[in-house]
């Protein structure tokens, strides 16, 4: 699957606020958008008056943008929602929310979500005790991931792991950080999807 490979601060700056694509760097001053709160590009500090249309296109890419998707997959995410009983731009949330590399991420295995795509794809993760290296596999409710022990070799998986200590994982994950596991108890309640997104748009736009 094709990824953006551009800059990522470009994308905080154009949306406005901080995606945290950057790991701890996003916590610290070198924030791009703590130094240069406008959008990138000529016009990045010209016109702002925005249409209906264009506030709802920005909420998609700002979604989109957040969990690393692109388009088509995008768009496919938001027909599976729509086909599933519940309220769709919640469920697209949940879709969202349920990929492989944003639970690592979520577990705290990884200081943000591209990383955790590439920790993914590099095979250090286990789901149910085997190697999955898809980003996007969508995971269910029981389902366990794990660190691949000959992964805890690895320098930067070693450091990542010492670390998720200090970040909180959400009610919904059961995370044991003895067997460097992640259970998913639940699927995510909205409140506890802590996006700056207002999905209701996404719905909007995608329903034009
Ligand atoms: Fe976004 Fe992080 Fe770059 Fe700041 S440092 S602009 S939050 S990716």
């Amino acid at each position: 699957m094709a990824r953006y490979t551009g800059s990522v601060c470009r994308l905080c700056r154009r949306e406005g606020v901080k995606l945290y694509l950057k790991g701890d760097r996003c916590y610290t001053a070198k924030c791009a958008i703590d130094r240069r709160a406008y959008a990138p590009g000529q016009h990045g500090q010209g016109r702002k008056k925005v249409s209906e249309y264009g506030t709802q296109l920005r909420e998609k890419q700002k979604a989109r943008r957040v969990y690393g998707v692109l388009e088509k997959q995008f768009r496919g995410y938001y027909e599976e929602a729509t086909r599933r009983k519940g309220i769709t731009g919640e469920t697209l949330l949940q879709i969202l929310e349920s990929r492989l590399d944003n639970v690592v991420y979520r577990a705290g295995f990884a200081a943000s979500r591209p990383e955790a795509r590439q920790i993914v794809k590099h095979g250090h993760i286990l789901v149910n005790g085997k190697r999955l290296d898809i980003p996007s596999y969508q995971a269910k409710p029981g389902d366990v991931i794990s660190i691949a022990d000959a992964s805890l070799d690895t320098p930067r998986v070693k450091e990542l792991v010492e670390s998720a200590e200090s970040k909180a994982a959400p009610a919904w994950l059961e995370r044991d950080l003895n067997t460097k596991s992640a259970r998913i108890a639940r699927v995510p309640a909205r409140d506890e999807i802590d996006v700056p997104v207002a999905e209701q748009m996404i719905v909007e736009l995608y329903s034009r």
